[in-house]
């Protein structure tokens, strides 16, 4: 049982009222205005920086096992912590696939002896991600797996994708789908447009995106199953998910903090460290991704985290990997470009990053109140600070936002009760 502790003169996330609570055995055993905690052992000052529940990120690749000089399982949720994230689902395209019972087993054990935060597997929807013959989606949700996903690959055959919903609907998980159709992306490196034209390089359509798009909320209808579209990109996809939310289908959709920032532009110097898959868009795909924010179309954010080494990134352009990294950097892009542009409160684009993720893959609810694992997020929504990829926790260092300046800072971050990050120059300062 651990020491009673009492984090005060907070701010609550939704209000932005005064508030502090008292955290003992992993679990909130008190919170409300000024004196509802009492007193304890090693209390923190928040200083009016504003208390959340914990942030979640539905789509991480931790790389672990097979590509641990990429990122491992202690990496990547130190990276997470340190992004004010208390939960992480990780993604199963790795070597060996997390195709059966025993490796999600594996994942979940591996994070309980040295993860930073909470990891929930997701398993692959087809044997080695092959996308022919289906894994076992039943017994894999047993062993743990909140979702299924063949991401990094779409499930390219409408067969296998029909019976996997049929499957995987009795679970009540969803099939988290990597929407791209790999005969349109053909040899594609970036955005099909202008700036590709004029380098010289493939372009990927925004089509092969949307069309997969179209075609899993088809089956969705068809079959009741649960479609939950990744990490979207492109304006027409964000026109069907409100076609088929406005239907009434089982279809949600997330968005990363690339596609709200970025444009195709990124790419125009060569930097690999932009080349992620989906790729960034035109101008008007940006403007629609952040209208389908505001619209609350977007039913979570995630960051798509995908570390490489410095030699993966230092290829020529059309032999690096696709991704970025995102752990770090995403509440502040959240901040940065979405809370003061006026687009999201404050309150709702935590939303998006807490309870949201939490619904959509039905994990354990976490608020401050009373009973409440302790799992939550301290943050300075103002604080500006300049983004350091040699400073992150992550093995991975290819990120395009080295160098910009951003506001919004995670001060500390508590998982089960236990402090799993704390700023350093925050906890030094004499106030404290
Ligand atoms: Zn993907």
């Amino acid at each position: 049982m651990t020491a009673r502790q009492v984090v005060r003169n907070a701010r609550h996330w939704k209000t932005g009222e005064p508030f502090e609570l008292a955290v003992e055995g992993g679990r909130v055993v008190a919170s409300g205005g000024p004196g509802a905690a009492g007193s304890g052992k090693n209390d923190v000052d928040a200083a009016g920086a504003w208390l959340s529940p914990g942030l979640v990120d539905l789509h991480v690749h931790l790389r672990e096992p097979g590509g641990e000089g990429r990122e491992t399982i202690e990496t990547g949720t130190r990276a997470a912590s340190a992004g004010g994230f208390t939960a992480v689902a990780c993604m199963p395209n790795t070597h060996p696939v997390i195709d059966n019972q025993a490796w999600v087993a594996w994942v979940l054990q591996r994070a309980t002896q040295v993860g930073h935060c909470r990891v929930h597997p997701i398993a692959a929807v087809t044997m080695g991600q092959k996308g022919e013959q289906l894994a076992e989606l039943i017994a894999l949700a047993e062993a743990g797996a909140v979702a299924f996903s063949d991401d990094g690959h779409p499930v390219m055959s409408a067969e296998v994708m029909r019976r996997a919903l049929e499957y995987a609907k009795p679970t009540g998980r969803p099939i988290v789908c990597h929407e791209e159709d790999l005969t349109l992306r053909g040899h594609g490196h970036m955005n099909e447009g202008p700036v590709a034209a004029r380098l010289g390089l493939g372009g990927i359509p925004a089509a092969a995106e949307v069309v997969m798009v179209r075609r899993d909320i088809e089956l969705a209808e068809l079959t009741g199953g649960r479609v939950h579209l990744a990490h979207l990109s492109a304006s027409g996809s964000f026109e069907a998910l409100r076609d088929a939310k406005r239907r009434g289908l089982p279809v949600t959709g997330e968005t990363c903090p690339h596609y709200w920032t970025l444009t195709e532009d990124a790419t125009a110097e060569y930097d690999t460290h932009a080349k992620m898959n989906p790729p960034l868009r035109s101008a008007r795909d940006r403007a629609a991704v952040i209208e389908a924010i505001r619209e609350g179309i977007v039913d979570c954010f995630v960051t798509d985290h995908a570390p490489h080494t410095f030699e993966d990134k230092r290829q020529p352009f059309d032999l690096a990997p696709f991704g970025i990294v995102g752990l770090e950097t995403a509440l502040a892009l959240t901040i940065t470009f979405l809370v003061k542009p006026g687009h999201l409160t404050l309150a709702r684009a935590l939303e998006l990053w807490t309870d949201a993720p939490r619904r959509l893959f039905e994990l354990p609810a976490v608020t401050l109140e009373p009973g409440s694992p302790a799992d939550f997020t301290l943050l300075d929504p103002e604080h500006e600070w300049t983004v350091d990829a040699s400073r992150f926790r992550s093995k991975g260092r290819n990120t395009p936002f080295d160098g910009w300046k951003v506001n919004g800072k995670v001060l500390a971050t508590w998982c089960g009760g236990e402090i799993t990050h704390m700023e350093e120059s925050w906890m030094e300062a004499p106030a404290r």
